[in-house]
C-alpha cells in the first residue's frame, strides 16, 4: 500500500486534521490476528497541542472485523472502536520524561518523526483494541439448532393422522 508519512511536529503545530479508510488486507500484521481479510477500518488523526505546550495526536480508529474464536473456532464480527490520545517526545528519552511526569495511563508517549508513518499507527491501534484470545461471549451450539427443529417439526405420522380425523 501507499506508505502514508507526515511530519508529526507540524502535524500538530498547524491542527491538521486527516480522516480514511483502509483496507484491512493492506495492514499486513493485523491480518494475522484475523479470520479472514475482508472490510476496512475508517480512522481519522488530529493534530493538537495540549494546554502543557505538549504536541499529540488524536487517532480514532474504527470498522468491523471478523476474529476467530479460540474456544470453538468459529469466526465472528468484532467491531473495533478506539480513541487515543499520542504525545509526541522528541527522543526515547523525552518520551520517559514525558511518561514520568504526566503518569498517565490513558495516554500513550510516541517518538515523534518527521516521517511518521500513519498507516503503522493505525494498525499498531487497531491490534490494542482487539482482544489477545478472542472468544465468543457464548459459542454458537451446534447442537442446538437440530434440537429446536425437532421440537418444532411436527412428525409426519402426526401429520397423517390429522388428515385422517
Ligand atoms: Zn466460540
Amino acid at each position: 500500500m501507499n506508505a502514508f508519512l507526515i511530519d508529526a511536529f507540524e502535524y500538530s503545530r498547524h491542527k491538521e486534521q486527516r480522516q480514511g479508510d483502509i483496507a484491512v488486507a493492506d495492514l499486513v500484521r493485523l491480518t494475522e490476528e484475523l479470520a479472514d481479510k475482508s472490510g476496512s477500518l475508517h480512522w481519522s488523526l488530529l493534530g493538537e497541542v495540549d494546554s502543557l505546550g505538549f504536541s499529540q495526536l488524536r487517532l480514532s480508529v474504527s470498522g468491523l472485523v471478523r476474529l476467530m474464536c479460540q474456544r470453538c473456532l468459529v469466526p465472528f464480527a468484532f467491531e473495533i472502536a478506539s480513541d487515543s490520545r499520542l504525545i509526541l517526545a522528541k527522543d526515547e528519552a523525552n518520551a520517559d520524561e514525558i511518561d514520568a511526569l504526566l503518569a498517565d495511563d490513558t495516554v500513550d508517549v510516541i517518538v515523534g518523526s518527521k516521517v511518521l508513518n500513519v498507516a503503522e499507527l493505525i494498525e499498531d491501534e487497531a491490534l490494542l483494541a482487539i482482544p489477545l484470545a478472542p472468544k465468543h461471549k457464548a459459542c454458537p451450539d451446534r447442537a442446538a439448532p437440530e434440537r429446536l427443529q425437532g421440537a418444532q417439526k411436527p412428525s409426519p405420522f402426526a401429520v397423517l393422522k390429522n388428515i385422517k380425523q
